[in-house]
């Protein structure tokens, strides 16, 4: 009994420092399967290899070595499986529509679409407001429909040549230029849609690195960003060898916004970029935009803005409540900006927009190739071919809402977050971090007896689908339209979940509580990484039927 404990706690630590490499929850996959395959775990029990890989790993940690030897490569790699076992796609349930090869000859469309619906009915229901991230969308069914219809019109067609679909071209520029007015830019100001935020952001830092190389010859570029700062920024480091400088915030609890001064610090001649969010996704708070711009031109180092999740809704927002703090190209020194329209824009995932204050900045984001036997080739962005669907879903949906559209929407979604966060408030033990400007809240317990991952757990079982975060261990909801009518029940049953937790002192010590509570014991970011590098092939590799997956599938039913 004891060692199974003793061995819990290890892959614990394991599968909850793979969390830890999110600093959001929202964005890393992995760390929504690590939680749901380590409650897996411990309803199981653990299996003698896990056991042994892990204290292996604990053991080998000390050492220092951070290369794993074949045996220990092994043992990761039969962990990984182990732990992939139940996911999808290697679920039984999903077993069954599975496809090795072609179908010899085509499937009917009836059946291939009822297979579909099957499997659409594993993910959760976007609609009935059970979940916090990922979803996007109007509530009205009809909306869907509507940016369907606006979608398939132009899915062939490719933005890829820009002279060749005048239409996308023109849809493009109206989007461009939408965004940039709501944003406060003025004639000057240009941009480029893309597939979503993360290519918004890799954009910028392209621009402000090459930029940087050409006027003032940095050649080993750094950028000073906040802890909160969206994990894409560090992908944009790690593609384009950008060093990374982290601020802490101001505090932790009371004020979550990047310290200046902190940044002001870590600035030195080979910064090409500083970086604040409007909002931040861990607690929804607006960093000191003016205060960073300000700084921003007393160095002389572009400032970005990071408005993806809060482009879109912002503006809206300030039309009811004027005090919103100042975020977008109104405030000097802020140089470019990411926002999705794929969040609170509404669009059909795969649409978003970075902008620049001017073509000063724009033209460094922009490849050319001209040897190429195949002709002259200039790309705006990451992708080449690029699919009009996402174009002409965005276009669609920023004119058929319009102001009044989003005004509306804002104003049911701020209604949601602050009856949330009232309630949230009113539940003794539980705090809510910061002061969120618009509609992301998070909390966490200040009641030692209220461990907060519990109370998601318990939350779990109940039918939700819980964000979880750290540093501090807290609860993050991103309110949706549809959170409108399920709110005072989330509420009620929050309270029941606290006390529930207080009455039960040792909910504590199992599922995602203690799970992150081992995180301090995380031994190497090496050996971590080389497991999740793993575990995340397993995922996107399904078990064939003989290594003991359901043996129902065929090629050809
Ligand atoms: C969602 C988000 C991103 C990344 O956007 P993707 O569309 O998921 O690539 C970047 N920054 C913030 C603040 C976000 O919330």
């Amino acid at each position: 009994m004891e060692s199974a404990r003793a061995r819990f706690s290890y892959a614990s630590t394991h599968a909850s420092s793979w969390v830890s490499l999110a600093r959001t929850a929202e964005h890393v996959i992995v760390a929504a399967v690590v939680v749901k395959v380590a409650h897996h775990v411990y309803s199981v029990g653990l299996k003698k290899s896990i056991g042994k890989l892990l204290v292996g790993l604990v053991r080998a940690v000390p050492g220092g070595s951070s290369t794993l030897d074949a045996t220990l490569e092994q043992e990761v790699d039969s962990a990984a499986k182990l732990l992939t076992k139940d996911v999808q796609p290697n679920h039984p349930k999903m077993q069954s529509h599975r496809f090795d090869s072609l179908p010899t000859t085509g499937l009917s469309r009836e059946v291939v679409l009822s297979k579909l619906a099957d499997l659409k009915r594993a993910d959760i229901d976007s609609h009935a407001g059970k979940s916090w991230a990922y979803v996007y969308s109007q509530p009205d069914n009809t909306f869907d429909d509507f940016l369907a219809d606006a979608s398939n019109l132009f899915m062939h067609e490719n933005a890829l040549n820009p002279m060749a679909f005048p239409a996308l071209r023109k849809m493009e520029n109206d989007i461009v230029r939408i965004s940039a007015t709501l944003l406060g830019g003025d004639a000057r100001a240009c941009g480029t849609m893309t597939s979503g935020g993360t290519e918004s952001i890799l954009m910028a830092v392209k621009a402000h690195r090459d930029r940087a190389l050409k006027l003032r010859n940095v050649t080993e570029p750094n950028m000073v960003i906040p802890i909160t700062a969206h994990p894409a920024f560090e992908k944009a480091g790690h593609y384009f060898g950008v060093q990374i400088r982290h601020a802490p915030v101001t505090n932790e609890l009371e004020d979550p916004r990047v310290s200046v001064p902190a940044m002001a610090k870590l600035i030195d001649r080979n910064t090409i970029m500083l970086l604040g969010s409007a909002p931040q996704y861990p607690h929804g708070v607006i960093d000191d935009i003016p205060a960073l711009g300000a700084l921003a031109l007393a160095r002389n180092i572009p400032l970005h803005v990071d408005a993806c999740v809060g482009g879109f809704i912002l503006p809206f927002i300030r039309k009811f409540r004027p005090d919103l703090p100042r975020f977008d190209f109104s405030v000097p020194g802020v140089a470019s900006m990411s926002a999705d329209l794929h969040k609170y824009g509404f669009s059909s995932k795969g649409s978003s927009v970075v902008l620049y204050s001017s073509e000063e900045y724009r033209q460094y984001q922009f490849f050319t190739y001209s040897e190429w036997p195949g002709g002259l080739f200039i790309s705006p962005s990451m992708c080449g071919s690029r699919g009009g669907g996402p174009i002409a879903a965005a276009w669609a949906c920023l004119l058929s809402l319009g102001e009044s559209g989003y005004v509306q929407s804002a104003r049911l979604i701020m209604d949601t977050a602050d009856k949330l966060s009232n309630g949230v408030r009113a539940i003794p033990g539980l705090r809510v971090i910061g002061k969120p400007d618009a509609c992301l809240v998070s909390f966490l317990s200040t009641d030692p007896t209220v461990d907060i991952l519990a109370v998601a757990d318990v939350m779990e079982e109940t039918g939700w689908r819980i964000e979880r975060q750290r540093k501090p261990s807290s609860i993050h909801l991103s309110v949706m339209p549809q959170h409108a009518k399920i709110a005072d029940k989330f509420i009620s049953e929050l309270a029941q979940a606290v006390n529930k937790v207080r009455a039960n002192q040792q909910l504590a010590k199992a599922g995602s509580a203690a799970m992150y509570g081992m995180i301090a014991q995380i031994p190497d970011e090496k050996l971590i990484e080389s497991f999740l590098v793993k575990f995340m092939a397993r995922l996107y590799t399904p078990t064939r039927p003989a290594e003991g997956g359901a043996s129902t599938s065929s090629s050809s039913n």
